[in-house]
């Protein structure tokens, strides 16, 4: 490097230096819940609150002008609709039969005392049936116009399909299962860019923090078990073309209060709606879908994929770490042979701040993170740092809590596990782009002076250790806050 590129890197990096250093009480900032994405504010985020403090009253503003009575099911018009359609179409649980010409008189009830004392409603029932069928009818005209809103909101409403669980295992094979539903008369699609792009914003407007798109590679399609057929050895569908890679994190206070505190079942729950719409949405719109979704609903491995994806890169502790979310990253992925493009890996310097850190094996109780400076070990032709996942689970099986069966410890402990604060927004954007590496040794020695890691076997229960926490619990965790133990 020149003398002059020196100086202007040097002083990049004692600049962010300095203003880190003043800065440092940011990192432990920003726990708000409205930054729960992990991608700066929500759409709508804190602004949308609304002090009510000034407008207290001791009285609600409604008006009691009678003696207050219990509302009855028919009053609700779905409720009631849903009754008086059963009853048109013979489907009555109780075998009543009934049709209009019959009129309010030989209605059953409740519907009867219902309909008497609202008569226009009845009438207006049949006018709103009249309406249901010229939309169906219109519905030829818009449909191309609408297509997307449709599919949009189909893809929303279909957690109401059952059967449980949401998304449906396949059943049959993915010829067969992945093509179950989809749109047979598609309208043609821009242009792959189009269709990444939409996407995308469909998969963030379900709740994804981050959506990547990667080409399938063979060699992250698990082989001997195929979901929906059984255990076979299997070739790679061919329609498996692209993965569609989402992530989001988990609730931020109680992830920092791994392992006691925190679950994987947050993420995962969140993971399998956004993957469920998003799989009945690109049907809806005329491609093949399948979810692969934690906690074990993979025909994919997950890593590797959002690597390609260009989500992040993959770190010591064998998970992706994104430059937005750090550890606190969980991954799930559609399969689709719908015409996409494919985004590009990225280098952010995150594997290069692995080999000098290493906090996650120095917090790891399990030993089972390696120290090695560099990645030695080779798995399945790539090489990385080793992870001994047996005694990983062992330490699972360790903690006090039992019911979120994890650890997440080595995902907390992580420097990049940081909010989308502006801090974590300046390590990122400067430490890659800075050659001299002194970015990234200030950034490091700041997190282990400005941290209190509590070390490897203080997790464990006694006698290994004192259940301790990564970070401090949320109040609305600690039973001791709410309850008398
Ligand atoms: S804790 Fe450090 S070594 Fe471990 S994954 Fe994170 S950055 Fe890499
Ligand atoms: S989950 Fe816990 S036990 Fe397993 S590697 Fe990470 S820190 Fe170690």
């Amino acid at each position: 490097m020149d003398r002059r590129k020196f100086i202007k890197y040097a002083g990049l990096a004692s600049g962010s230096l300095a203003l880190a250093g003043v800065s440092a009480g940011s990192f432990m900032a920003d726990r708000s819940k409205d930054s729960y994405t992990g991608w700066g504010r929500t759409p709508y985020g804190k602004d949308q609150f609304f002090n009510r403090t000034p407008f207290l009253v001791e009285k609600p503003t409604y008006q009691v002008v009678g003696k207050p009575e219990r509302i009855t099911y028919v009053e609700n018009i779905f409720r009631r609709n849903a009754e008086l359609y059963r009853l048109l179409m013979d489907r009555h649980p109780d075998g009543i039969t009934w049709d209009k010409s019959q009129g309010i008189e030989g209605l059953p009830e409740p519907l009867k005392t219902y309909y008497t004392n609202h008569p226009s409603a009845f009438e207006e029932f049949f006018r709103m049936r009249e309406k249901a069928r010229e939309q169906r009818a219109n519905w030829e005209k818009y449909k191309d116009k609408y297509h997307l809103a449709e599919a949009w909101s189909t893809a929303h409403s279909s957690f109401l399909r059952g059967p449980e669980p949401f998304p449906a295992e396949p059943s049959g094979p993915p010829e067969e299962a992945d093509f179950r539903g989809v749109n047979p008369n598609p309208l043609p699609l821009k242009s792959p860019e189009h269709g990444s792009k939409l996407i995308k914003k469909i998969a963030h407007s379900f709740g994804a923090t981050l959506v990547g798109i990667a080409r399938i590679k063979k060699e992250w399609v698990y082989q001997g078990s195929l979901r929906g057929v059984g255990r076979v050895d299997f070739e790679v569908p061919k329609h498996w073309k692209y993965a569609v890679v989402f992530a989001v994190p988990h609730e931020w206070e109680s992830f920092y209060a791994n392992p006691v505190y925190g679950t994987s079942y947050d993420a995962y729950s969140m993971l399998r709606y956004i993957s469920g719409k998003l799989e009945v949405f690109i049907k809806e719109i005329g491609y093949s879908a399948r979810s692969h979704v934690p906690p074990g609903q993979y025909d994919l491995i997950m890593p590797p994929l959002g690597i390609d994806a260009g989500l992040g890169e993959l770190g010591r502790n064998g998970i992706l770490i994104t430059p937005e979310l750090g550890g606190n990253t969980r991954l799930a992925a559609i399969s689709t042979d719908m015409p996409l493009e494919a985004d590009k890996p990225i280098d952010a310097g995150i594997n290069k701040f692995c080999k000098k850190c290493k906090i996650c094996a120095e917090e790891c109780p399990s030993g089972s993170i390696s120290f090695d400076d560099a990645p030695k070990h080779v798995t399945r032709g790539f090489k990385r740092w080793k992870i001994d996942q047996d005694k990983c689970y062992t330490a699972w099986n360790s903690f006090a809590t039992s019911h979120a069966k994890g650890c997440r410890i080595c995902l907390a402990v992580c420097p990049y596990s940081r909010k989308n604060n502006w801090i974590h927004t300046l390590a990122r954007e400067v430490d890659p782009r800075d050659p001299t590496g002194l970015t990234g040794k200030a950034m490091l020695e700041m997190q282990k002076n400005f941290f209190d890691y509590p070390g490897a076997n203080e997790y464990l229960p006694p006698p290994d250790g004192n259940n301790k926490t990564f970070g401090k619990p949320p109040d609305w965790l600690l039973t001791e806050e709410w309850f008398d133990v």
